[in-house]
């Protein structure tokens, strides 16, 4: 295209082309030719070309005046070499050009040697050049377009140098080098250049838009904001680029305020596929439900069909899923007429994953007609999620098979290493680490990971010291591993050892949680403290610290650093809800049910006016059939509910016996007290160890019974866990909740109750 615009400008000056312009008027045309007679055509302008006749050659092609497709691949070698012999540059490039857009011989190598052959040519006849001053502008412009498409810029940017007066043109290409060398430096010096130029930049719309780009690509946003509001009729491709820009940039709320500026325009502008798909991408970034749903409106208001866009079909599935609406990421999935791509089935997972039903994603991971890296590595996130070691082995194997080149792929190993962590096969993880060649830094992070929520704190201190340059994650990662090992002096040590400039916001949160574990309150208000000193407050280490509190029974500290939140979040529902739940406990703690209603239920209360509903709780377990059984709290949707809750009953009668009374303290919500039974009873954890006890009456078996929480396990169920495993001699139960693991055997847990 910019080809043909230089021609528009040039043509008078190039006598070349226009002498191809007259030579096609004056020939006979002839469109019809078969596939035979191309053969004896191309077999004669072979001979031609070979007894020296290279200008008869291009004669008879532009005699024949035929399309692109007609040709053969033979024929335009034999084009390009009489255009290198003939010196014909202009006219040759201008073919090469024509091909470089048609999908039937972009990828032909036999061409691409000829192509290249004929633009180095021309290179070196204009670097021969006597002097300079005395070469036609079109050749330097063609030459410029020639680095350009041949990705070499930095040769785009030598020969605009030597041009003596650009003209737009020039300036546009050199803009365009600049654009892909992502040289923001030289751009603006050329910006520089051309202000002093007699250029009019505002007359010049390819030109604004050429400078537009280079701003956009080379990240320079306030540039690229002020070229975009110079231009006086802006398209919806600048639009789209300017979003690009912001996505790239992660400025989602720059993003959605000009989409908004754009649905208000007044030139009737439409947002287009590309709009949506950008818009789409901020969406999910932000997980905006209500921008969510808007979009999906104006898409459907739109005259754009879903059906033919699969990548914004991707992009809307995807901001769908992350915003929390599976269920219209599936309808959407199920309207889909065509041929599904596999990253539609991809997004889709993805989106089960967000909502917590790694079940359901790995359902449709089995029905991927043609499987690739990301669904592998969907699928891996979904078995850590469910962390049943079985049903991981089984993926592996698939992986194994299916997927041999998977050790190429660091980001396939490092999700193994993470699953086998979270699945409590830390030997696993361990192996699939040392058989990685060139190991990355995640995957140092990944097994350290895997050691510390294994409780195994000294092993990741040993891989941490074995390393010679951590990254801000790996502190974070280390800092978590000390701290549920109980190693808080080495946690201090570490941190004290973290350059100031790597100490982010979750190596502060996670060394206040270390301290916070260890009790060392003081410290971890004076680390707080330290903190705000040069950053913005952060609401989750506020709950941190009540969290701790209220463990101490500190009822004074947990009243004053619950206002305290109420104080400096309150748009934070979310997290004023969890405190005033901490209070309530507390207050439960100590005996003050009544307060510890009155709080619970003004907790509800606001939760229903804005709105937030509370993440279930959702535990897994797997049976000896290798089937996965799911329960959220206080299910009722399983087949066998009514043996679980009579099991349920069989086991608190038993825990009642051996002397357990139920803590009502962990109870966070009066919404379940009306029922007979005790609330507590039916957590998910709960249910899934009743299940389990249920099947070991018919079939028995020393397996430990393997439960994973999306959620942190809660007090009570910890303590009657432990109380199990002492009551039903060498029963082991593995849970994983979201912080750790826990490994229950003879009535204690591996964790030390402190988890
Ligand atoms: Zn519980
Ligand atoms: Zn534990």
């Amino acid at each position: 295209m910019l080809y043909f615009y230089i021609k528009r400008n040039f043509c008078q000056l190039n006598h070349i082309i226009n002498y191809t312009l007259l030579s096609r008027y004056l020939s006979s045309t002839n469109n019809l030719i078969n596939h035979n007679e191309i053969r004896i055509w191309s077999h004669s302008l072979r001979e031609l070309l070979y007894h020296g006749k290279p200008e008869e050659v291009l004669k008879q092609y532009h005699n024949r005046q035929l399309s692109l497709c007609h040709l053969s691949v033979q024929i335009y070698c034999i084009l390009f070499k009489a255009y290198t012999l003939t010196k014909n540059w202009s006219e040759g490039h201008q073919l090469y050009t024509q091909i470089r857009t048609n999908k039937k011989f972009f990828n032909d190598q036999r061409l691409q040697i000829a192509t290249e052959k004929i633009l180095s040519d021309l290179i070196a006849s204009l670097s021969l050049s006597i002097n300079p001053h005395h070469i036609d502008p079109t050749a330097f412009s063609i030459l410029m377009t020639g680095y350009n498409l041949h990705h070499q810029p930095e040769k785009t940017l030598i020969i605009f140098d030597r041009v003596q007066y650009p003209d737009a043109i020039s300036y546009l290409l050199v803009f365009q080098a600049c654009s892909q060398l992502k040289d923001l430096q030289q751009g603006k010096r050329l910006v520089n250049k051309l202000a002093q130029s007699n250029i009019d930049l505002r007359k010049q719309f390819k030109l604004q838009t050429a400078l537009f780009d280079m701003y956009g690509k080379c990240g320079d946003v306030s540039n690229a904001e002020n070229i975009f509001e110079t231009i006086e009729n802006p398209t919806i491709v600048h639009y789209n680029s300017l979003l690009k820009v912001y996505n790239n940039k992660k400025m989602y709320e720059k993003a959605f305020q000009l989409y908004d500026k754009l649905k208000q325009n007044q030139k009737n502008l439409k947002p287009d596929q590309i709009t949506f798909t950008c818009i789409l991408y901020s969406t999910a970034k932000m997980m905006y439900l209500d921008r969510c749903q808007e979009i999906l409106n104006d898409l459907n208001s739109s005259t754009i069909h879903l059906n033919n866009h699969p990548i914004l079909q991707i992009n809307l599935i995807n901001a769908l899923g992350k915003c929390g609406d599976i269920i219209t990421a599936q309808k959407i999935f199920d309207q889909i007429t065509q041929e599904r791509t596999t990253g539609i089935y991809n997004a889709l997972m993805k989106g089960y994953i967000y909502a917590q039903k790694p079940l359901i994603a790995l359902s449709i991971f089995d029905k991927i007609p043609k499987l690739d890296a990301i669904s592998y590595l969907i699928a891996i996130n979904a078995c850590a999620q469910i962390a049943m070691l079985r049903r991981a082995r089984i993926l592996y194997e698939q992986i194994l098979c299916h997927f041999p080149s998977y050790k190429e792929d660091i980001r396939i190993m490092n999700a193994l290493i993470d699953m086998f962590g979270k699945c409590a096969d830390v030997t696993t993880a361990q192996h699939l680490f040392d058989s990685i060649e060139n190991k990355h830094i995640i995957s140092y992070n990944a097994l350290i990971n895997a050691y510390g929520l294994n409780g195994n704190g000294v092993k990741a201190l040993e891989i941490y010291n074995s390393l010679l340059t951590p990254d801000e994650q790996t502190y974070a990662i280390i800092l978590n591993a000390c701290s549920h090992s109980l190693l808080v002096n080495e946690a201090e040590q570490i941190f004290d050892s973290i350059p100031m400039k790597c100490r982010n916001v979750f190596i502060y949160a996670t060394m206040i949680d270390a301290l916070c574990r260890a009790s060392k309150m003081n410290q971890a208000q004076n680390l707080l403290a330290e903190y705000e000193q040069t950053n913005n407050k952060y609401p989750s280490m506020y709950i941190t610290l009540l969290t701790a509190y209220a463990r101490l029974q500190n009822i004074n500290k947990v009243i004053e650093i619950r206002n305290l939140i109420e104080q400096y979040f309150p748009d934070n529902f979310h997290y004023i809800s969890s405190a005033t739940i901490l209070l309530a406990n507390t207050h439960a703690f100590l005996g003050n049910m009544t307060e510890a209603r009155r709080l619970r239920t003004l907790a509800a209360e606001k939760n229903k006016l804005s709105g937030i509903s509370k993440l279930p709780g959702i535990s897994w377990t797997e049976t000896y059939d290798g089937q996965i059984h799911e329960f959220i709290a206080h299910d009722k949707r399983h087949e066998r509910t009514e043996d679980i809750y009579e099991e349920l009953k069989h086991i608190s009668d038993k825990l009642n016996k051996d002397g357990h009374i139920s803590d009502q303290r962990w109870i966070t919500s009066d919404h379940y007290l009306n029922e007979s039974n005790d609330p507590l009873n039916s957590h998910s954890e709960r249910l899934a160890l009743a299940y389990q006890l249920l099947l070991r009456r018919t079939i028995s078996s020393n397996e430990p019974i393997q439960i994973t929480k999306n959620l942190r396990i809660c007090g009570d169920c910890h303590e009657i866990f432990k109380r199990i495993t002492h009551i039903y001699q060498g029963l082991i139960i593995l849970a994983r909740d979201r912080t750790r693991h826990h490994k229950f055997q003879q009535g204690k847990c591996s964790c030390n109750d402190y988890f």
